[in-house]
């Protein structure tokens, strides 16, 4: 049986009811600077719209003080400024009379901030919808010079400039923002117009809007003073007649509870009214209700409520809700009591890709949990984690698979290039980077390249992940050479490059497959190494002696592609005649001469004088120019005899 014959109840706590984030940061920063600074902490007016929060922040030392009365701060006093945020006027001012100002002013705010002061600057009106007496737009005006043009409802908007930047208090009704964009299309040329009405304020809206539809009574929570708390009575007293705005649970009427025609009572609070006030409201109606055990659904909003207290546990993958972008990270509700910051070098994505072109207040994203607390008191997440993760797992399939990936260079390191799949490291050794050896590998820092993955140890200490280039480079060759033997043949005559030069012959390229020039096959005249007539890269034709498709072999030659000296030698060269030579060498028995390049003759050493001489180089040098008679010239065993001391006798 009910308590005092009350009647059974059920209570609906509304979605998103209490602190919102930016009035949360504003309060745990307040108790963090107080426990850094160990001393009394001013607020520039009361921290947030509740009377029970700023009774127990003055129990900590942490006391609000009115702009009139900041010169009665000393120097090494601490100030922090609300979630409201001020004007840089205001801003000043604070910094000129203490050391130590502590900027709380919600990031949705400074959003506000930022944008009336560019349109502003850029020669726009600014419009702001709100009251113009609340201290976050005068804040705002403050950065448009203080010349805003501020309505509710847009009917009192008189001499608007030609284009207006239209923006919105965060606590705003929506219905008011779209009145005033009515008006303002109907006499501005050029419109610019932001919907800054924050998201915690519209979901709370929304949510209160709903329940206060379904219920016989409404109880909003929330300081009396509370614009946000204000709204969201007037939203569920135009949808319940027994709409009750309460500061706390002693304000509770009885009458409420004890009417048997209330059944349903929603709940719904402000977005500074902190979670105890909220539990204390529930434990009462509880405790009327006495169905302490029974009411199943408050006991479960209730538990809802204490899992926001749950241990944050890093390493965690998360959904969150985006509820602010600034140019430092993204903020969101990932469903703890304390809200969550995701830095923009967290944020997977391209350099150049701006934070606000890929978020919107509102998105779902999901998240990995790398800190339970930075220093301002937020968890810290990360996206480049999750992709990180993502992109090892990919490697790892492509590792089994022996799939190719594609990498970014990122560094180049002694012995490789280090790069990076999604934020994993992948390690190309210098031998692995082409199919032959690059001395400077620094060419190749900044580019996308694709690798097989190789190696690949998991491990705490000495995981690694290692690339190669050239396996890929290697495959893709391999294809290629077929189609080139395959075409290749015998007698053919082809275009290819020097690629190196040893003793015995030269390598050429041939469309990437290799043959050898052996030296005999490079001139008809005598070549001693490769090198005195060729060089690496030097273009040269060759016709293809033989090709060995199965041993990957092929035998190349350049002389083969000149007629053979040798061909009509004895018309060239009758006997009798007498021939200019050069002198190449001595033998015991003579002098070697040239005709042309690839016919050499002999002088015997008995018909290189008159004078009795015992070896060539009695009467020769090397190199000398002499005359000399033809005196036989044998084509098949290719033997020319010549004498010079016949030609001096002419
Ligand atoms: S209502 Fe929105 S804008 Fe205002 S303090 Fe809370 S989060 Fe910030």
């Amino acid at each position: 049986m009910p308590k005092g014959g009350l009647h059974l109840k059920n209570i609906i706590l509304a979605d998103k009811a209490g602190f919102c984030f930016g009035v949360r940061r504003a309060v745990d920063e307040a108790i963090n600077i107080k426990n850094k600074y160990n001393k009394d902490i001013y607020t520039l007016g009361p921290l947030i719209h509740n009377n029970d929060v700023v009774k127990f922040l003055e129990k900590n030392n942490i006391f609000p003080i009115k702009l009139d009365e900041i010169n009665k701060l000393s120097k090494n006093d601490v100030i922090i400024i609300r979630s409201h945020g001020i004007s840089p006027k205001v801003y000043d001012m604070l910094k000129a009379t203490v050391d130590t100002v502590i900027d709380a002013t919600c990031p949705y705010v400074s959003n506000i901030q930022q944008k009336a002061k560019k349109y502003f600057d850029l020669g726009y009106g600014i419009v702001i919808v709100g009251d113009f007496n609340h201290p976050e737009v005068e804040g705002i005006n403050g950065w448009c010079d203080n010349k805003a043009f501020i309505s509710k409802d847009g009917l009192d908007l008189k001499n608007l400039p030609t284009k207006v930047c239209v923006l919105s208090q965060t606590t705003e009704k929506q219905e008011n923002f779209e009145k005033v964009l009515n008006i303002v299309v109907k006499s501005c040329k050029e419109i610019v117009a932001f919907n800054t009405i924050c998201s915690a304020t519209e979901v709370r809206q929304k949510a209160a809007e709903e329940i206060s539809k379904k219920v016989d009574a409404m109880i909003v929570i929330g300081g009396k003073n509370s614009s946000n708390t204000t709204k969201l009575y007037e939203i569920c007293k135009a949808n319940c007649e027994n709409t009750i705005h309460v500061e706390n649970s002693g304000e509770i009427p009885e009458t409420i509870l004890n009417s048997k025609n209330i059944v349903n009572i929603g709940v719904t609070a402000g977005a500074s009214t902190p979670e105890w006030i909220i539990k204390e409201a529930f434990i009462k109606m509880n405790e009327e209700n006495n169905q302490g055990e029974n009411n199943q659904e408050v006991n479960e909003q209730l538990a809802f409520m204490q899992q926001n207290d749950k241990q944050i546990v890093v390493g965690e993958t998360l959904k969150g809700e985006v509820i602010s972008v600034t140019e430092k990270g993204i903020f969101l509700n990932v469903g703890y009591k304390v809200d969550a910051i995701l830095p923009e070098n967290e944020v997977l994505k391209d350099a150049d890709v701006k934070l606000e072109d890929m978020f919107k207040v509102g998105d779902e994203v999901t998240v990995k949990i790398i800190s339970r607390r930075n220093e301002d008191g937020y968890i810290v997440l990360s996206t480049v984690e999750i992709g990180r993760e993502k992109g090892y797992s990919e490697l790892k399939e492509a590792f089994e698979k022996g799939e190719s990936i594609n990498v970014i260079v990122k560094e180049c390191v002694k012995g490789g290039l280090i790069s990076s799949y999604k934020g994993v490291r992948v390690f190309i050794p210098a031998s692995h980077v082409e199919l032959f050896h690059i001395d400077d590998l620094n060419s190749y820092i900044g580019k996308e390249i694709g690798i097989k993955i190789i190696e690949l140890v998991e491990g705490r200490k000495n995981s690694r992940i290692v690339g190669s280039r050239k396996e890929l480079l290697r495959v893709d060759k391999d294809k290629l050479d077929e189609v080139v033997w395959e075409r290749l043949n015998k007698g053919d005559i082809v275009e290819g490059e020097v690629k190196r030069l040893a003793d015995f012959g030269a390598f050429v390229g041939i469309d990437g497959i290799d043959g050898l020039l052996h030296v005999s096959e490079i001139s008809w005249a005598r070549v001693n190494k490769p090198s005195d007539v060729l060089k690496v890269s030097d273009k040269i034709k060759v016709l293809i002696l033989d090709i060995d498709k199965e041993n990957k072999k092929i035998s190349l030659s350049m002389k083969a592609l000149s007629e053979d000296p040798w061909t009509n030698v004895d018309i060239k060269y009758p006997v009798e005649s007498i021939v200019l030579c050069k002198v190449l060498r001595f033998a015991s028995f003579g002098a070697f001469v040239e005709l042309e390049p690839g016919v050499d003759a002999l002088v015997h050493v008995s018909e290189i004088s008159h004078k009795r001489i015992d070896k060539p180089s009695e009467g020769l040098t090397i190199g000398q120019l002499v005359k000399a008679k033809i005196l036989d010239v044998n084509k098949e065993t290719k033997k020319i005899g010549l004498s010079i001391k016949e030609a001096n006798e002419l």
